[in-house]
């Protein structure tokens, strides 16, 4: 029997697309934790439907890059083209401003939120039409007994749009970041019609049981639904919430880790601070990863441990995001001066306490940082899940390094037994955890990471998405059997 396809409807494909010419393209398929998961399910044949991340004007563009994908990618990734004051409203606007510093439990910018105020509805607006955008996509290549698996708050609004469509489609939803308390919810003019939105389809995902609990409470008390064990229920319609942790491909970082690059890069890290102690952070540059907050705790650590100063360094990699927003400029240059003004009272001529880089690493150079250093500290102030935290787990299978890890981020429910849980709002228990983890005897480091480590071996990005979708597959049967 051939496979039953699936199609992964997400904002972006993971896909980066150049333009050399008025009809030829230049394409790399990016390989993130997602890609991996959904590659590695074998028992489906997946097609991936996103938006390029290009605004692709013209017609000659727009066939050409839908050829080039369905060329090299070998079918698997199909384009949405957005125009780009959609691109603007939807994506930067609505998804960008609102969602996701709500999701984060983050206020609007005091300066933004006038201005916010008066744009909603355009926003939400552009918001319907960008997901109507998706769903007709998804319908032209929609086969029957296709599953098609929306992701992410870009797309709260695709579930109903796909189902008006054909009730018959089965249609999971996943969020990749927090659900907030209905109290944060509520605060948004369109929170009744996202809440039913998203009900319209037959299997809704989280991280988190927590999340998944809000998201029900949410439906009870601002639709006014009942919630059962299983999910959220309207006119003896179920639809099912659960809880999806994701992981990573671990396999791919501890693989990593025996080649000569990567052994290489471990060397010349090992040599540069020799005699220290290495303290890693590594995030993108975003007001939810509490960046200030990790650096001022390590600050009050070496306050009050001068037999540590010149012992032990933090590199923190910071990977840029949304520069052209003014509200993470001044993120930048805020982490800056904290870097600057502790670097200039703790450094000697030698050697500063704190490497702080804004960009990116290779997978090479990142998979070496991971496997070298002694802690690493994660102090998101809410996130998601935090894969950071899953990858250095990965790589620590010899050295036994720390993990403090917020308890804000998804990851402290499933990694929390292993790591020293912090909350990253408190800057002395952050910097007595650091204390800690640097004083921590080998026996314990090794029971922590071997808890740790063994969760992340058996919790795989794979498993997850194989997880989800037969999950899926099942409440649709189940559903049949009901009516
Ligand atoms: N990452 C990367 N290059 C870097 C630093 C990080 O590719 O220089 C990756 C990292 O391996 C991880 C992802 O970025 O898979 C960050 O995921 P996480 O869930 O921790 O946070 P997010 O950025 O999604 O909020």
């Amino acid at each position: 029997a051939s496979k039953q396809r699936l199609l992964v409807v997400a904002n972006r494909l993971p896909v980066s697309a150049v333009r050399h010419g008025e009809d030829s393209w230049q394409l790399e398929m990016s390989v993130g934790g997602l890609v991996t998961a959904l590659l590695g399910v074998k028992e489906f044949d997946t097609r991936w439907i996103g938006w390029a991340g290009v605004n692709v004007p013209d017609e000659i563009g727009q066939k050409a890059l839908a050829k080039a994908l369905d060329e090299k990618l070998m079918q698997r990734c199909i384009p949405v083209f957005l125009d780009e004051e959609v691109v603007h409203q939807y994506y930067n606007g609505y998804c960008n401003n609102i969602l996701w510093p709500l999701f984060h439990y983050i206020g609007l910018p005091q300066e933004d939120r006038l201005a916010t105020t008066r744009s909603f509805q355009s926003q939400f607006d552009a918001y319907k039409k960008a997901n109507q955008l998706f769903a007709d996509v998804v319908n032209e290549h929609y086969e029957e007994g296709d599953v098609v698996w929306c992701h992410d708050y870009h797309l709260m609004f695709l579930p109903k749009c796909l189902k008006e469509r054909n009730s018959k489609m089965k249609v999971g939803w996943f969020l990749h970041t927090p659900f907030p308390s209905s109290e944060i919810h509520r605060m948004l003019p369109s929170r009744l019609e996202l809440l039913r939105s998203v009900l319209a389809a037959d299997l809704v995902g989280f991280h988190t049981y927590d999340y998944a609990r809000h998201f029900v409470s949410a439906c009870t008390r601002i639709l006014g639904l009942e919630g059962t064990p299983e999910g959220v229920e309207d006119q003896g319609k179920l639809t099912r919430i659960a809880a999806f942790p994701v992981g990573i491909d671990s396999e791919r970082f501890i693989k990593a880790l025996e080649l000569p690059e990567v052994q290489d890069h471990m060397k010349v890290l090992k040599q540069r601070f020799a005699g220290r102690k290495v303290m890693l952070g590594v995030d993108r540059l975003d007001m939810i990863k509490g960046i200030p907050q990790k650096i001022l705790a390590f600050e009050k650590f070496l306050e009050e441990n001068p037999n540590w100063r010149n012992k032990v360094v933090l590199l923190q990699i910071a990977v840029p995001t949304r520069t052209d927003v003014p509200e993470y400029q001044k993120l930048t240059s805020q982490v800056h001066e904290i870097v600057g003004r502790i670097n200039g009272r703790f450094g000697s001529l030698t050697a500063v306490p704190i490497h702080h880089l804004d960009r990116s690493l290779d997978f090479h150079e990142l998979c070496a940082l991971y496997a070298v250093t002694d802690v690493a500290l994660v102090t998101s102030l809410r996130d998601g899940m935090n894969l950071v935290s899953y990858e250095y787990v990965a790589c620590q299978e010899s050295k036994k390094g720390v993990l403090i890890l917020s308890e804000f981020a998804g990851a402290a429910q499933s990694l929390g037994a292993g790591a020293i849980l912090v909350n990253p709002w408190n800057v002395t228990e952050v910097a007595y955890s650091i204390g800690y983890a640097l004083n921590m005897p080998a026996d314990e480091r090794e029971k922590r990471h071997h808890h740790n480590f063994k969760h992340v071996i058996s919790h795989t990005a794979q498993e997850w998405a194989a997880t989800f979708v037969s999950e899926l597959n099942v409440t649709i049967v189940e559903a049949q059997l009901r009516t």
